[in-house]
């Protein structure tokens, strides 16, 4: 029977050994290993990174998820298991991810007999460009299941702290860019070009009137430009500028009315100023729907094993490819206490291992209720 220390120990070589997404091979090689020194059986899926398990037996199945990629961030917290991958760092605590939910996966390995029904174990790569949990839904590893768990951990809360809340939980996350084609002249003889920096400023202005002029005062989204650039000297007029930023929305309806405005916006100042303007967007990860069933379960479950648990008011504005599965299966997502002075994908962030105690009991709980329903 393992240990707290050996989860602790799991924890810590992920997290000296971090792989960016996609590239996770060492990872998943690793998880791997640990599961078939369990002897839990490892489904055979046509996927170069990221794996997943099967516990128990019968019609039903419940499926529990890690995330396993790292992110290019160079480390900044000294410990004897700090990264050895330079410039690469477990900073948004996927290692904690997965050390925990490999301890679930051997706990349940223990009661396998007595499981009324079958557990698939995700361990899904790719998850901080937005398209892994899809990637591993689409493969119909988990088709048929009647729940799949996740959480993340959550650095300003403490140990011991759970939050949850049903409905959207989470924002979509897209990116939109804008590529403008003016002409380029002398600075001092603008008539002869076509100058794309003053496209660039009207579209600024033009971009913030959608959440304030198109959105009603009682819905919600963030639109924020974080980069643009233009020219490269005092006296020259630029003849190509581009910006690029990036869309939080928290529903279906109101991220295409806002995709659409912005195309409208790239067209109309095209037209205005006589400029190519090319609009992309592009749709990251959707928001994340808690079922509302499984979040009462979720509450109580997690009050069971001695959780503080908070009820959100508001979703995060923050994005989590954790969407891929909860589009299409019954899902909750949960936010749990790691207690970290510095925020996730900080480069000083570093999570409170004790958050390792109790998060293996939250699920193996969670998923034997789930079985023996009727
Ligand atoms: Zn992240
Ligand atoms: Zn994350």
């Amino acid at each position: 029977m393992q240990q707290y220390e050996d989860y602790i120990n799991w924890r810590r070589t992920f997290h000296q050994f971090p792989e960016l997404s996609d590239a996770e091979y060492e990872t998943t090689k690793r998880i791997r290993r640990i599961l078939e020194s369990f002897d839990i059986k490892v489904l055979d899926l046509p996927l170069e990174t990221g794996l997943v398990a099967e516990i128990g037996q019968g019609d039903q199945l419940v499926a529990v998820r890690s995330d396993i990629d790292a992110l290019p961030i160079n480390e900044q917290v000294v410990h004897e298991f700090t990264s050895t991958n330079e410039g690469v760092m477990h900073a948004c605590g996927h290692d904690i991810h997965m050390a925990s939910v490999l301890a679930v996966a051997t706990r349940l390995k223990e009661i396998e007999s007595q499981l009324n029904g079958r557990v698939r174990i995700i361990f899904q790569p790719a998850e901080e460009l937005g398209y892994g949990a899809v990637n591993i839904a689409n493969t119909g590893a988990i088709e048929g299941a009647k729940a799949v768990l996740g959480y993340h951990n959550y650095p300003t809360m403490d140990i011991g702290e759970f939050a949850v809340k049903s409905g959207v939980i989470t924002s979509s996350v897209d990116r939109f860019e804008f590529k403008i084609k003016g002409k380029g002249a002398h600075a001092a003889k603008p008539e002869q070009g076509n100058d794309p920096v003053i496209v660039l400023g009207q579209l600024i202005n033009s971009v913030q009137s959608i959440v304030s002029r198109n959105l009603s005062a009682f819905d919600n989204a963030v639109v924020t430009i974080g980069e643009v650039s233009s020219g490269n000297t005092w006296n020259v007029i630029a003849d190509e500028a581009y910006v690029q930023g990036t869309v939080r929305s928290f529903d279906e309806a109101k991220r295409t009315m806002i995709e659409e405005r912005l195309k409208s916006i790239g067209r109309g100042l095209s037209e205005a100023f006589d400029v190519e303007i090319e609009t992309l967007y592009h749709r990251l990860p959707g928001a994340v729907i808690n079922d509302e069933k499984l979040t009462n379960d979720a509450i109580t479950v997690a009050k069971e094993v001695g959780y503080e648990v908070h009820v959100m008011d508001l979703p995060l504005t923050i994005g989590e490819d954790f969407s891929g599965f909860s589009n299409k299966y019954p899902s909750v997502f949960v936010f749990i206490g790691s207690n970290s002075e510095y925020d996730l994908h900080h480069p000083k962030y570093d999570p409170d291992e004790r958050i390792l105690e109790k998060v293996p009991e939250y699920f193996v709980t969670f998923v034997q209720k789930l079985l023996n329903e009727a």
